[in-house]
C-alpha cells in the first residue's frame, strides 16, 4: 500500500498552498479528481469572452514542483482509526496525518424541478463547458440565482455574451454580505443599465418542465419563460429549451467523507481550531470545508473565499512544520466588480453589527480616485462601520470608479489589529494626482471623522 507522511485530500487553493509549504520538507500527497485546479475567481470572464477556458486552469507543477506527489483520484471513503483512505477506483493509502480541503459545492436547494435539465452550479469546470455548449446551442435566456458577488458577475457576463438575463435573490438589495442597501443603489442601477432584469425579495419556488426547465416559479407570483426551441431549428432534437438557471445562491460543504467519523462538525463545515485541527487526532482541514470564527466577534461565521482557504493553508503548514502559528479568524475582506464599479466590502457589515449586538456607528466619505482636476478621475465613496462604546472600527465598504482591494486591505488589516476611530484619523497617507485624492483629504480620515463627530 502507498503510505505518505501526510495526505491532504483537495485540489483547490488550501490544498496548493499545502503544497508549495510543505512539498520540500515533508512526504506530502495530495489527491484531487480533477483534470486540473481551476480558478474559479476568473470562470465569469470565459462566458464574457475575455478569456479562453484554457487559461482558467492551474498547472500541476505548481504541486509537483514544490515537491508534492499529485495522485488523480477521488478519495470515497476514510479509515480514520485505521489511518486509510480508499479511492474510488479500490487503490488504498496509508498516512500519518491527513489533511481535509475538500471545499464546497454550490447550493441547489431542493424545490420542484431541480433535477431538470437546464439546471446547474456555477463552480466546475465541467458547470463552464456546459454552460459555454449552451451558449453555442443556440441559448437565449438565463436565469441567475443569487445575487453576491458570483450571481453578478455571472449575470454579467452572461448579459455581455448576449442573453436575456433574470437576476433573483431573496434578500431586499445586491450584494447583500458585502454592502448594506443604502450603498448599492448606483451599482444596482448599473446591473439594470446592463440589461439585467432584478428580482429582489424573491424566491425561486419551482421549476416546471418535461426534460429540460421552461417555467421558473418565484414566489411573488412571476412566472419567468422559456420558449421551446424553434421546430426547425438543428438543435432541435438534443436542446427542448432556451434557457438555464444557474445557482449561486451560497455554498454547501460535502460532508460525505467525515460523517460518522466523531469529528465535529457546524453548520458550515468541520470544525477546526485556530491551528486548523480538527477534533480527531492526526487529522486537519483548510478551507471552504471548515467551519470557523469571525475574528471580529469570535463566533462562526461564514467565511468560504480563496482568501480565507489560502491563509489557512499557510497556518497549518506551518504547525505541521512545528512552529506556532495562529489563525486570526476571517475577517471576508472582498471585492467585485459590477460593469463600471469597483466594489469592496471587509469585516461586519451595519445589519451584520446590530445582529452581533453592537451599536454601530456609521461615517462616510466621497473623494475622487484621482486629483477633481485629473480628466480621468472617478467618484469614490467610502461607508465605515464602528462600535459606538469602544469604537473600534467593525467594517468597511467601498463603491468606486477604480479598484479597490488596495483600501478594502488597508481597513481590514485596520480592523485586524483592532484600531479605533482616533487611529483613523491619524492615518498617514500619501497622496500623488493619477492615485488619490487631494493631499488636503484622505477617504479613510474623512470617514472616521464623520463617526467621530456623531459620537459627539
Ligand atoms: C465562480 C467563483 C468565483 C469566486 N471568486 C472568488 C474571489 O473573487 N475571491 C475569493 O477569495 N474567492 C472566490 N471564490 C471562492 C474560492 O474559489 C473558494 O473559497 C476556494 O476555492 C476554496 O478553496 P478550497 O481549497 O478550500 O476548496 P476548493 O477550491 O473547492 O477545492 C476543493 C477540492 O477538493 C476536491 N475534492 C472534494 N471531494 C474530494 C474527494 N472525495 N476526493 C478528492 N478530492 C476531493 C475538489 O474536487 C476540489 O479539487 C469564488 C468561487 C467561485 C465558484
Amino acid at each position: 500500500m502507498q503510505h505518505h507522511e501526510i495526505i491532504v485530500i483537495g485540489g483547490g487553493p488550501a490544498a496548493i498552498t499545502l503544497a508549495k509549504q510543505l512539498g520540500k520538507e515533508k512526504d506530502l500527497a495530495v489527491i484531487r479528481p480533477e483534470d486540473h485546479s481551476m480558478i474559479y475567481c476568473a470562470m465569469p470572464y470565459v462566458i464574457e469572452g475575455l478569456l479562453h477556458i484554457e487559461r482558467t486552469l492551474k498547472k500541476d507543477t505548481l504541486v509537483t514542483d514544490a515537491g508534492a506527489v499529485l495522485i488523480r483520484g477521488s478519495a470515497a471513503s476514510v479509515d480514520f482509526s485505521g489511518k486509510v483512505i480508499t479511492l474510488s477506483d479500490g487503490t488504498a493509502l496509508s498516512y500519518d496525518k491527513i489533511v481535509m480541503a475538500t471545499g464546497a459545492e454550490p447550493f441547489i436547494p431542493p424545490i420542484p424541478g431541480a433535477e431538470l435539465k437546464g439546471v446547474t452550479g456555477f463552480k466546475t469546470k465541467n458547470n463552464l463547458a456546459g454552460i459555454l455548449d449552451f451558449i453555442k446551442s443556440g441559448l437565449k435566456r438565463a436565469v441567475v440565482v443569487g445575487a453576491g458577488a458570483i450571481g453578478i458577475e455571472l449575470a454579467l457576463a452572461l448579459s455581455d455574451a448576449g442573453l436575456t438575463v433574470d437576476l433573483v435573490d431573496m434578500a431586499s438589495s445586491i450584494l447583500p454580505n458585502l454592502l448594506d442597501r443604502e450603498m448599492t443603489e448606483e451599482v444596482e442601477a448599473e446591473v439594470i443599465r446592463k440589461g439585467v432584469n432584478l428580482h429582489l425579495g424573491a424566491k425561486v419556488m419551482g421549476l416546471e418542465g418535461h426534460s429540460s426547465v421552461e417555467h421558473v416559479l418565484l414566489d411573488n407570483g412571476v412566472r419567468i419563460h422559456f420558449d421551446p426551441l424553434d421546430e426547425c431549428s438543428e438543435e432541435s432534437e438534443t436542446l427542448t429549451h432556451e434557457g438555464i438557471v444557474i445557482f449561486a445562491a451560497g455554498m454547501k460543504t460535502n460532508l460525505d467523507l467525515v460523517k460518522g467519523s466523531g469529528i465535529e462538525l457546524g453548520r458550515d463545515g468541520i470544525i477546526v481550531n485556530n491551528r486548523m485541527e480538527t477534533s480527531l487526532k492526526d487529522v486537519y482541514a483548510a478551507g471552504d470545508c471548515t467551519q470557523y470564527v469571525s475574528g471580529i466577534t469570535g463566533k462562526p461565521v461564514p467565511g468560504k473565499l480563496a482568501t480565507n482557504a489560502v491563509p489557512m493553508g499557510r497556518v497549518l503548514a506551518d504547525n505541521l512544520l512545528g512552529k506556532d502559528h495562529i489563525y486570526p479568524g476571517f475577517f471576508n475582506g472582498a471585492a467585485t466588480r459590477v460593469g463600471q464599479f469597483f466594489v469592496g466590502g471587509t469585516g461586519l457589515s451595519e445589519t451584520a453589527a446590530v445582529q452581533a449586538g453592537y451599536k454601530p456607528v456609521t461615517g462616510y466619505s466621497e473623494v475622487t480616485t484621482q486629483f477633481p482636476i485629473m480628466p480621468e478621475a472617478k467618484k469614490m465613496r467610502m461607508k465605515i462601520i464602528a462600535d459606538t462604546d469602544t469604537q473600534r472600527l467593525l467594517g468597511a465598504q467601498i463603491v468606486s470608479g477604480e479598484p479597490v482591494t488596495g483600501r478594502i486591505d488597508l481597513l481590514t488589516f485596520a480592523i485586524q489589529k483592532q484600531s479605533v476611530l482616533s487611529d483613523l484619523i491619524d492615518l498617514s497617507y500619501s497622496s500623488q494626482p493619477y492615485q488619490s485624492f487631494f493631499p488636503a483629504a484622505n477617504s479613510v480620515v474623512l470617514a472616521a471623522d464623520e463617526a467621530l463627530k456623531k459620537l459627539g
